[in-house]
């Protein structure tokens, strides 16, 4: 057998049964944990909500197990089982340009993968969010997103899978330095356009109108140098009843956004703790630093594919008789993660970090009393758990667990007190 093949075949076994592992703690944790509430929260959270939180965990979790297992099934059908071989000696027969052909097989990749993975959203959307009283997508909208999530893979795509395809056949030997210049425009310019122009094809979002409202976060706003026409509300209720808030786009794009199914839930004083935080992640340049570490992350990646592409055992060693630049980028996208596992823990970190320092800034321009409160109703309505296991919870969440980023607000408090 190849060398790379079994190298491949260690990491991908490693990976799965390291995300299983946690996933069975975490499943442990909650289960544990499930008949009581926690101290801290024994006042603001009844036990029915809490044991609620934790069935619910339990649940996706589960779902996500299931989930690991196939995708790692699905990956080995595509490499080693010979899927991408067929797919690319199709588009090959086709008689196309190899740049249409190439550009063709990667969309027909990822359109395939996307309908693959198609009765997995619908039975978490219409069976799981169903159950616990979450869904508010009809099969109608779930469709539509579904045609429309489509059609943007194409037009988007196209165009830049064939640019990066192009550059690599005709730049000369640096072609992957150009391809990070393209990537990087690319992305940039898609996370400025994106808040204007695809996220409304998803959602309705109109400028939070309430002038009570206003008036109270028009100080906070003005002094960290945000333009208040950069409030908005969304129609997340249309899908959902999980609320959120969040930070989104670039200069003359950016914004933060309020689902509505939040905005109700919360008072003006919690409501301006919420934006405050929001706030952070702008003055604290958030998405500036993502965008940097990607450059680099991105750098990185395009000149390993410069070296995997004149690579023999890289074909053979994932099961592609016939070498071609598009059948490399594609393999590299889909084996990529494979590896990339094992640094989920560093961006989690660097990404609850953040989510530190947002609260941090919460705590001094507004009240951190209040920002409690605010996530005390958040994790109550999203049922998120109270109790997840600290080694899971390193690995995979993006935001610090209830109890800890609480306390930690709580210093704040008493220290700004
Ligand atoms: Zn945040």
């Amino acid at each position: 057998m190849n060398t790379f093949t079994v190298i491949f075949f260690v990491a991908l076994a490693a990976g799965t049964l390291l995300r299983w592992w946690l996933a069975a703690r975490q499943l442990k944790s909650v289960a544990g944990h499930r008949d009581r509430v926690p101290e801290d929260f024994s006042e603001s959270i009844s036990l029915e909500t809490h044991q609620h939180a934790a069935d619910y965990t339990a649940v996706r979790t589960r779902m996500g197990m299931l989930e690991i297992g196939a995708s790692a099934l699905l990956l080995l059908v595509w490499t080693v089982g010979g899927g991408i071989d067929l797919l690319n000696g199709a588009w090959a027969a086709s008689g196309l340009p190899p740049l249409l052909a190439g550009t063709g097989l990667l969309l027909s990749a990822f359109l395939i993968m996307g309908l693959l993975e198609m009765p997995f959203d619908a039975y978490r959307t219409f069976v799981i969010e169903e159950r616990f009283g979450f869904n508010r997508t009809s099969p109608r909208l779930f469709l539509t997103d579904t045609v429309k999530q489509a059609v943007l893979l194409v037009v988007i795509g196209a165009p830049i899978v064939a640019l990066v395809l192009w550059l690599m056949a005709h730049a000369g030997d640096r072609w992957w330095l150009y391809v990070w210049i393209v990537w990087m425009a690319f992305s940039l310019a898609l996370t400025w356009a994106y808040p204007a122009v695809i996220a409304p094809l998803f959602n309705k979002f109109v400028p939070l109108d309430d002038d009570a409202l206003k008036a109270r976060i028009e100080s906070l706003l003005e002094r960290n140098g945000f333009a208040s026409q950069g409030i908005f509300v969304v129609d997340g209720s249309k899908r959902s009843g999980h609320g959120n808030a969040y930070f989104t786009g670039l200069g003359s794009n950016k914004r933060i956004v309020f689902f509505d199914t939040l905005l109700r839930q919360l008072d003006p004083e919690e409501i301006e703790a919420v934006l405050a935080h929001e706030v952070g992640h702008f003055k604290r340049k958030h998405i500036a630093k993502r965008i940097g570490l990607m450059a680099i992350v991105s750098l990185a990646g395009l000149m390993l594919l410069g070296w995997l592409v004149g690579a023999p055992w890289f074909y053979a060693g994932l099961g592609v008789t016939e070498p071609s630049l598009a059948v490399a980028l594609l393999l590299f996208l889909l084996v990529l993660p494979t590896f990339t596992v094992f640094v989920q823990p560093l961006m989690s970190w660097l990404s609850r970090r953040h989510e530190f320092e947002a609260d941090e800034f919460a705590a001094r321009q507004a009240d951190a009393g209040k920002l409690v409160e605010a996530l005390v109703k958040l994790y109550k309505e999203n049922a998120n758990t109270l109790t997840p296991d600290p080694l899971y919870s390193a690995f995979h969440d993006s935001h610090p667990p209830a109890p800890v980023r609480i306390a930690h607000l709580r210093t704040k408090q008493a220290t700004a007190g």
